[in-house]
């Protein structure tokens, strides 16, 4: 498979029961971007996250991810995309060492040399035989083995929530200057404006289950439409 952006969304409406949640929505992120999603609480950010990755089937719409097709083709964009999620969560019977020894064996690439490089950002290293993690450690750790496949695009939903200073901007300094700096398009839902505005060059904008808004960052800067983004 091959395309030209790293997601293509066309008309896509997904629903809980009979509450849709996205209704038509258009969207394509181009490869190499760091692309910002925005939007209120409850209004589909996740959910669209899961839609990309096959974990919710849409009623309606195309979805392809890096050229494969959402739900019909979710083994070969699992084997591609990392994923850290709001509520990361790790086998509790597995330490660090251990976690990382079973992505070794269950994923098709692994590159533990990486993965010991960002723990050893986070400080994380020292606790290798840890196996209970506070929710900022589980972020961390998510990050660090959601990079061990080389993922071709990272999807982060809100994840420098819960992170402390230090950590955000340890967070924040591997996704520039490790993660895009080596060609991955990385996607990320969020609330902090002046982070997307930190590190984003796309920002979009969900609302009412459509995207009303969707820009590079220096198009939305000049134009005033986001007048906190200038
Ligand atoms: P937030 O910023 O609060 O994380 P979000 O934009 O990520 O919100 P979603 O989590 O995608 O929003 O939720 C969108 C809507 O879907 C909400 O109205 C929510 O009530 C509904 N919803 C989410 N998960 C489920 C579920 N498992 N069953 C039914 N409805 C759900």
């Amino acid at each position: 498979a091959d395309s030209q952006a790293a997601i293509e969304i066309d008309n896509l409406t997904v629903s809980y029961g009979s509450n849709q949640i996205l209704r038509g929505l258009n969207l394509q992120v181009p490869r190499g971007s760091i692309y910002g999603l925005l939007g209120a609480n409850g209004a589909g950010k996740t959910t669209l996250i899961k839609t990309l990755l096959g974990i919710r089937t849409p009623d309606k719409g195309h979805v392809r991810v890096l050229g494969f097709e959402a739900v019909k083709q979710r083994q070969e964009i699992s084997a591609r995309v990392g994923y850290v999620s709001e509520s990361s969560n790790f086998y509790e019977y597995l330490n660090v060492k251990e976690l990382c020894l079973l992505c070794r064996k269950t994923q098709r690439h692994w590159n533990q040399d990486k993965v010991d490089h960002y723990l050893q950002l986070f400080a994380l290293p020292g606790k290798k035989t840890l196996r209970k993690f506070s929710k900022g450690m589980k972020t961390q750790l998510a990050l660090c083995l959601s990079l061990g496949n080389e993922p071709d695009l990272l999807l982060l939903d809100e994840p420098t929530e819960g992170l402390d200073p230090l950590a955000r901007e340890v967070f924040l300094n591997i996704l520039i200057n490790e993660v895009a700096a080596s060609g991955t398009t990385i996607f990320f839902s969020s609330h902090v404006i002046p982070e997307i505005a930190a590190i984003a060059d796309h920002v979009a904008i969900v609302y009412e289950g459509k995207i009303v808004l969707s820009d590079e960052l220096d198009n939305l800067r000049s134009s005033h439409k986001i007048l906190l983004l200038a």
